[in-house]
């Protein structure tokens, strides 16, 4: 049986087993997916191996380490330094990112939207700045930390900290935070995001499966929002393509994983 798990701290809210084992199931395939709680990304590469797994996805806060931990990483993860699935290929890691064309699949349904803010300066902020803009978009980052936004201004990306950000419009927010993950946090000040939020078209969370804080206060305001179902199931798509090697087509996985949703 091959084995597959997905590393993360908090990792127990993760749909991925739930969404990886229905496919498995339904293909009839030799293979299960279980969570493994990482103390130290690290030990990521060493528990991999200690577990003799076949593949895995990586979530908060280590996308950054998996990059580290491959032997070799492979098209869009390789521009951004950030790795969400890692493949066994005969005893060679192989790191992909698969979370930004997901996002890009989920927001495809917002009409006119040229202008995005990136609420966050994690890994998930740098795969999903660096590929909106690469797609044609003007993406700005904002962040708590000063220290990590000098990797957008390097790509040309605006980015600021909550004390030298302006506000201005933008047609979409983005929380690629992991504020309202397992608290009731906001992702940047109140006063800031009721002033941006009042004057933007759509708003999106990547967290997923409750209503955060930041799409509470979306709603208060009637913009139109979505969580992060969507990128979930479609990087899931994606993912399940390479655990998979390649067998079944994005359609068939499509279809089977988002039955695994109504669960
Ligand atoms: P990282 O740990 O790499 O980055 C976290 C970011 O969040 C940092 O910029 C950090 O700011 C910021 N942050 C954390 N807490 C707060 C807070 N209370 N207020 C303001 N900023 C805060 O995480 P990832 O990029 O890996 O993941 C981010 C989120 O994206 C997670 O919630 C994860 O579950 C979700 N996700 C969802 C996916 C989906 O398919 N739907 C796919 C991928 C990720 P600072 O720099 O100041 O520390």
């Amino acid at each position: 049986m091959k084995l597959f798990a997905i590393f993360g701290k908090p990792v127990a809210h993760s749909r991925s087993p739930l969404m990886h084992n229905y496919v498995f199931k339904k293909l009839d395939l030799d293979a299960c997916y279980t969570r493994v709680a990482l103390e130290d990304g690290s030990l990521l590469r060493e528990k991999f191996f200690s577990l003799k797994l076949s593949g895995a996805n990586i979530t908060v806060p280590y996308k950054e380490d998996a990059f580290r931990a491959c032997d070799e990483v492979v098209g869009f993860a390789k521009e951004i330094g950030v790795v969400n699935t890692i493949i066994n290929q005969n005893g060679r890691l192989i790191g992909y990112n698969t979370d930004a064309d997901g996002f890009v699949d989920a927001i495809s349904e917002f009409k006119d939207v040229k202008n995005i803010l990136l609420l966050g300066a994690g890994g998930t902020t740098k795969a999903l700045a660096l590929k909106l803009k690469l797609e044609g978009f003007d993406v700005e980052v904002l962040n708590r930390s000063a220290s990590k936004l000098e990797y957008f201004t390097n790509l040309h990306i605006n980015s600021y900290d909550y004390t030298s950000f302006k506000i201005k419009r933008y047609d979409l927010i983005v929380n690629t935070t992991s504020a309202g993950l397992s608290d009731e946090s906001l992702p940047a000040p109140k006063e800031i995001l009721e002033t941006i939020l009042k004057k933007s078209n759509y708003v999106c969370d990547v967290i997923y499966g409750h209503l955060t804080p930041f799409l509470k206060l979306a709603n208060s305001y009637n913009i139109p929002y979505k969580d992060g179902s969507h990128m979930l199931l479609a990087q899931g798509v994606l993912a399940s393509e390479l655990f998979t090697n390649r067998e079944f087509s994005k359609s068939i996985i499509h279809t089977i994983m988002s039955k695994s949703f109504e669960f």
